[in-house]
């Protein structure tokens, strides 16, 4: 018998915190890596968050609370989903407070795929979906998108992956790595299809404040038909940069989230007490804060797009959403987007993530993230632009 437990059989590492460790041992080195392969915002909390939140410790706001997450956070978010997305929700019994988004999409995978059973990822996609679902005993089917189509969803895509199995469809609005935010045409085709074949719908919406040009964020579970199927997942750090508080949330038909209680009392019992007082204090305090963090990302997509595209062989498309460039790497010559990944890095000092990260359609691109100054990012495509002069 094998000494570890066959269910992480199908696990790697995923490759962009791997990546992360690879720059560490460079930089101690001391080579001056500029690092675009994170997908953590720069800023730090807004003082008003971390202030509450430090009041909350001082006056031993210290326990556990309810597994569902503290009702003040609850009753906040339920009112964020009415105003910005048009849900609604009960807090009492359609929201689940996680300890992060990304255990909030681990334990909605796990709550309604049963082994065998089959979930639909549009790919390229964020890494771990696929992980998540191998962990449920269940199988993820990607749906490649194509390139050529501005990797859009189409309902003639999805029709050709579902079968029998099929029970849920994961969707990632605004996208990582794609850059892409799902227009209404393209969030009715995921409705109607998922209604056609009665699946759940899995929306992971946590880059949903950082959008530009005035595209609109749709939320598939407000679609007619789609509120009891939807488990829409947000979370506070990409929007507020709060990645390091580690808070996230599902909201979604009761009996679902009545289910991703249980796993959550078993597993972790409930996110940071002082930690959520600062959701609290995002969600309720002022905004304009998330407006100027996105102003930033604004100027930094118009510096790194422009940067790329005068690579010579070099493709990039401006994103519509999140802090991404997936520039299309094939006209280079270099390889694959793990040779050029690789490249990159030893003969620019320029960490980024290959294409192939985010599964079979990612091939052909890499992903930069511009979650970093502007002077790293006119760096990065200096000295990228400098090492593939020496090539030619
Ligand atoms: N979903 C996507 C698409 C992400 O890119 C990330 C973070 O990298 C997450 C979810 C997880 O966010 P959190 O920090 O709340 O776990």
């Amino acid at each position: 018998k094998s000494r570890t437990a066959s269910r992480f059989s199908h696990l790697e590492r995923s490759a962009t915190i791997a990546l992360l460790d690879e720059v560490q041992r460079l930089r101690a080195q001391g080579l001056k890596v500029l690092d675009l392969n994170g997908g953590e915002p720069d800023f730090a909390t807004a003082e008003h968050i971390a202030a509450e939140a430090g009041t909350a410790l001082h006056e031993g706001f210290t326990h556990y609370t309810p597994s569902r997450g503290l009702l003040s956070l609850r009753e906040a978010i339920s009112e964020k989903l009415r105003q910005d997305n048009g849900l609604h929700t009960h807090p009492a019994t359609d929201i689940i407070v996680t300890p992060s988004a990304k255990h909030a999409l681990y334990i909605s995978l796990l709550a309604v795929l049963d082994p065998g059973d089959e979930v639909i990822v549009p790919t390229p996609g964020w890494v771990s979906y696929t992980s998540m679902a191998h962990l449920a005993g269940a199988r993820p089917v990607p749906a490649v998108l194509s390139a050529a189509n501005g990797f859009r969803i189409t309902r003639e895509l999805l029709e050709s992956r579902v079968s029998e199995r099929s029970k849920a469809i994961v969707v990632n609005t605004p996208n990582n790595p794609t850059g892409r935010v799902l227009s209404r045409e393209e969030a009715t085709a995921v409705a109607e299809f998922a209604i056609a074949h009665d699946l759940f719908i899995i929306a992971d919406e946590i880059y949903e404040k950082i959008r530009y040009d005035g595209r609109e964020h749709i939320s598939p579970g407000a679609l007619p038909g789609c509120a009891e199927r939807t488990l829409t997942v947000n979370g506070f750090s990409k929007g507020y940069a709060m990645t390091g508080w580690r808070l996230g949330y599902v909201a979604g038909p009761a009996e679902v989230i009545g289910q991703l209680l249980k796993v959550q009392e078993h597993t972790v019992g409930c996110a940071g007490s002082f930690v959520q007082r600062g959701g609290v204090a995002a969600l309720t305090g002022p905004q304009d804060f998330v407006q100027d963090m996105v102003d930033e990302y604004a100027a930094r997509r118009e510096l790194i797009v422009g940067g790329l595209n005068s690579l010579p062989g070099v493709v990039c498309a401006a994103p519509e959403g999140a802090f991404y460039a997936f520039a299309d790497i094939r006209g280079t010559g270099i390889g694959s987007s793990a040779e050029f990944a690789a490249w990159a890095l030893r003969e620019a000092g320029v960490a980024l993530t290959p294409g192939s990260a985010f599964g079979r359609g990612g091939e052909g691109h890499v992903r930069l993230s511009f979650a970093t100054s502007r002077t790293v990012i006119d760096e990065a495509v200096g000295r990228l632009s400098s090492a593939l002069a020496v090539r030619e």
